[in-house]
């Protein structure tokens, strides 16, 4: 219930260094996931703004892509100094927009971090290569330059990681940067944003519309944008990437999961029943890299009512309950999503032996709360199995051997992430060379990649430019250009003959 006094604020633009309310006529309200209070009002940006930040956006290039690459990296040593100093506080903006428990917020900022540390180090993430004499007195060498104005569009699962994915890398490379987060969650990005311009940031570098697809659109299709960073679902997604690619822009689209977990026979149970709690219902399974699907292979099999019985023993409460596994969904339309696939489920004939669509939690009767939930005897043509649920729900399915346990993962239509548990080097070895999907976990539940490898997906998972992420985005944040040069027209007589003839 909403039952607030204290007028709710307009979450601000930052245009060109100065936070802005919109002239916005459509006001989208962010609400607390626990209690469905407002607590602040996103405006969706209106034309002129947006086509403003993008002039902004081109003027600010001029004279960021001159900035000497040590400059560039200074801006981001301040801002990673800043951020860290104000990272439990980020954590708790995170935390009460989102929902989730505050050790999981802080995490969610700790990973942006990381990448704002892999961002000191341009000078040596755009080095380019040098051969001397390509043919005699020519040498050739490369160099990398920016785009101009790039722009990322976030998802809400992880509103300060995701920005800090795209922007730190983007404008130490020497670009400048549309920001347009998630509206379901914008404090956390703007408060990202206030902290970059304390840390020094000339204005224009960093820009931040909000709104919803109308605002994506205008981004998308305007001529100045050649570069499109997205993370979220497969249906903006898809949208995404082909809009960008058809106004022949570079687009990077990260897109929806579906990961699965294979339990070897050899596995150590405890491990295998810790590890899949908080991967398939931590952060109420809102993660792209959640475990939603368990593969037991074998008398692994045998294990499914343990795992039953250990998340039938863990709870969602609000951020600040110590004792809470994890918050509620995003929205009550994200709920009801939830719910319409554990209702599903049990109409198509998997077996639910975990419900949680009846979850209540004192104190917080209008939270999005969806309980653990688990479907064993599922099969692969059930919805619960083809789409992602998004959702604290695991569905377990069996496998007899490790080869069909392969053939089934590399089947789903996504290839995001997964894991294999098992104590033996050969099956893990063969998982590892033989499964089809971006990040790989040997007893590892959530195989997340620090900055200076790639994060990537296959399939349904990621489209575009496989230059996601830490080091390789500054392939996808650059141009490169070779220069093949003769320096001297006349030899330089120096008096040593350097001519030699080959045999
Ligand atoms: P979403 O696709 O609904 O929204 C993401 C962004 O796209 C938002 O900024 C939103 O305003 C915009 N958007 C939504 N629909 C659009 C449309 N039709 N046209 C243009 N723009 C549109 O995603 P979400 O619900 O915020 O996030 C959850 C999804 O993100 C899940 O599918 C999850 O798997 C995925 N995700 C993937 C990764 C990854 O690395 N692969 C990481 C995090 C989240």
């Amino acid at each position: 219930m909403n039952d607030q006094t204290t007028p709710i604020k307009s979450v601000p633009l930052l245009i060109n260094g100065k936070f802005i309310e919109s002239q916005a006529s459509k006001l989208i309200p962010v609400t607390d996931p626990a209690t469905q209070n407002v607590i602040a009002n996103v405006p969706c940006a209106t034309e002129n703004e947006v086509a403003e930040t993008i002039e902004n956006g081109k003027t600010a290039f001029e004279n960021w892509k001159n900035v000497s690459v040590g400059d560039r990296a200074r801006l981001m040593l301040r801002y990673q100094h800043i951020l860290k100093e104000h990272h439990d506080e980020l954590g708790e903006i995170v935390a009460k927009e989102t929902g989730k428990n505050i050790e999981d917020a802080k995490g969610d900022v700790w990973r942006g971090i990381e990448v704002v540390e892999h961002a000191c180090n341009i000078a040596s993430l755009v080095m380019g290569e040098t051969v001397e004499n390509v043919a005699r007195k020519i040498d050739c060498y490369s160099i990398t330059q920016p785009l101009g104005v790039c722009v990322g569009i976030t998802p809400f699962n992880f509103p300060a990681m995701i920005p800090l994915w795209m922007f730190p890398m983007a404008i130490a490379c020497g670009n400048t940067f549309i920001l347009k987060p998630s509206e379901q969650d914008p404090l956390t990005p703007t408060r990202l944003g206030e902290l970059f311009m304390e840390a020094g940031a000339p204005d224009g570098l960093l820009q931040i519309v909000h709104g919803d697809k109308s605002v994506v659109n205008q981004l998308l299709v305007h001529k100045d944008t050649p570069a499109i960073s997205f993370v979220g679902s497969v249906a903006a997604g898809e949208h995404i990437y082909r809009t960008g690619t058809h106004h022949l822009k570079r687009v990077q689209a990260l897109a929806g999961a579906k990961n699965h977990m294979v339990v070897m026979p050899d596995a150590q149970k405890k491990h295998v029943i810790n590890n899949l709690l908080g991967s398939s219902v931590g952060a109420a399974g809102q993660r792209c890299m959640a475990i939603s699907v368990a593969v037991f292979v074998g008398e692994a099999r045998n294990w499914i009512p343990e795992v039953r019985d250990a998340l039938a023993k863990i709870r969602p409460g609000v951020w600040h309950d110590k004792n809470a596994a994890y918050g509620p969904l995003i929205s009550p339309e994200a709920k009801k999503r939830v719910l319409r696939f554990i209702s599903e489920g049990k109409k198509s004939g998997a077996e639910c032996i975990l419900d949680g669509s009846e979850c209540q939690i004192d104190g917080y009767p209008d939270g999005n709360w969806v309980g653990p939930t688990m479907f064993k005897s599922v099969t692969t043509d059930m919805s619960i199995y083809k789409e992602e649920i998004f959702g604290p729900v695991l569905v377990a399915l069996e496998a007899e051997n490790l080869e069909d346990a392969i053939k089934l993962v590399n089947e789903n239509p996504y290839g995001n992430g997964t894991s294999i548990f098992t104590s033996s080097g050969a099956a893990a070895r063969k998982y590892q060379h033989e499964i089809k999907v971006g990040q790989v976990g040997i007893n590892v539940p959530v195989p997340v990649p620090l900055p200076m490898f790639s994060f990537t997906g296959w399939r349904k998972s990621f489209y575009g430019d496989q230059h996601a992420y830490g080091k390789q985005a500054v392939k996808f944040y650059t141009e490169t250009k070779t220069v093949t040069a003769r320096w001297f027209e006349e030899d330089i007589d120096t008096g040593v003959n350097t001519s030699i003839t080959l045999k």
